[in-house]
């Protein structure tokens, strides 16, 4: 099972705090201005964009690796 972030977009309310905190631009905002995954985190980087978001848009789920 692999770890992936995913984002609520209907939750997101554009704070960019994902955005600021995620290492290597991982996370950005779509044409819309919601947050986004460019990247998948992986390790303590997930915890840390899902605690600050502050409208709990963010979460983290397992999945089967299929590759
Ligand atoms: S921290 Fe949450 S509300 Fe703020 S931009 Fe990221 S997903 Fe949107």
């Amino acid at each position: 099972m692999k770890k992936r972030i995913v984002i609520d977009k209907d939750k997101c309310i554009s704070c960019g705090a994902c955005i600021t905190t995620s290492p290597n631009q991982a996370i950005k905002y779509d044409e819309d201005f919601k947050a986004e995954v460019i990247e998948e985190l992986l390790g303590e980087e997930d915890n840390i964009v899902v605690e600050v978001c502050p409208t709990e848009a963010i979460s983290i789920i397992e999945k089967e690796d299929k590759e």
